[in-house]
């Protein structure tokens, strides 16, 4: 299917690794020139290469921690007026009720609430002027169906959610959409420090954490990052105009709440 995109620009945030970086490829296959973004300038930049080479795209690495001020401003400045913004960091670590502090409520809302929203606040003016735009925010499952020991990134990536709620159906009719992909247990390296959490706590092997984990999902494996993009490339697609305001689970059925 041709996307519609060819010759348009996108920023994609942490974006060296994952799901950012399966967001970057799928719109770098439908001719989409892009910003990406991660801390580290080294894995970045062979990100970026492997891009280039594989689509023949133009990709600027813009290596910053996302959830700076100089790190947002370095990306604008790199692309002040993106067609398309994928908002993506690193989510908060787990933890109990008990643990956390004010500054680590901040942290994760910085990270995971105010850091997309103020990028979403930069591009939208462009983006509505122009009279097209398309941003997806990577969340989690955690949005529909909260994960106890994820406390912090239940509190920001709902607030999130809030303001997407109202802000996408604010825009929507300058032809820009707003959409929150939800990922459920992926094949990246989050997935695998998670599953080596798990081996090292209750000494089993890590084949055995990860089938465990399996188990609980209905499609039995663990989701790709290159289908993460794919579907991540449709929303940002022309044919996905009138998809406003929604949160899409990719989580292989596990969360049991299609009614
Ligand atoms: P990942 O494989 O660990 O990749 C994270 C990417 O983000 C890397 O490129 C990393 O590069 C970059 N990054 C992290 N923090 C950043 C920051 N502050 N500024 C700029 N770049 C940053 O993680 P993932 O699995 O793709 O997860 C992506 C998001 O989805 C996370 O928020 C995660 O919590 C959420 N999620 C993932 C899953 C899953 O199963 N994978 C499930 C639910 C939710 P650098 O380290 O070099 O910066």
């Amino acid at each position: 299917m041709d996307l519609g995109l060819r010759g348009k620009t996108a920023i994609v945030c942490a974006a060296s690794k994952g799901l950012g970086r399966g967001c970057a490829e799928a719109l770098a296959e439908a001719g989409v020139d892009l910003v990406i973004n991660a801390r580290g300038a080294e894995d970045l930049e062979a990100t970026a290469a492997a891009i280039r080479s594989a689509h023949g795209v133009q990709v600027t690495a813009v290596a910053g921690d996302i959830t700076t001020d100089a790190g947002r401003d370095a990306v604008l400045a790199a692309c002040p007026s993106p067609d398309i913004l994928v908002n993506n960091a690193g989510g908060p670590p787990p933890g109990i009720w008990s643990d956390w502090s004010r500054d680590d409520f901040i942290k994760a809302l910085d990270g995971n609430m105010l850091t997309p929203i103020a990028l979403m606040q930069a591009v939208l003016p462009g983006m509505m002027e122009r009279g097209w735009g398309r941003i997806v925010n990577i969340t989690s499952q955690s949005v529909k169906a909260p994960i106890p020991q994820l406390g912090l990134s239940n509190a920001a990536r709902t607030g999130l959610t809030g303001f997407v709620a109202g802000t996408s159906r604010q825009v929507a009719g300058s032809g820009v959409t707003i959409n929150n992909l939800l990922p459920g247990i992926h094949d990246t390296d989050r997935g695998l420090t998670l599953d080596r959490g798990v081996s090292a706590k209750e000494g089993i092997p890590l084949e055995d954490a990860r089938a465990r984990r399996e188990a609980t999902i209905p499609a039995r494996r663990y989701g790709t990052p290159e289908e993460f993009g794919q579907a991540c490339a449709f929303l940002c697609s022309t044919h996905a105009g009138f998809i406003v305001g929604q949160n899409i689970l990719l989580d292989g059925g596990a969360t049991n709440a299609t009614i």
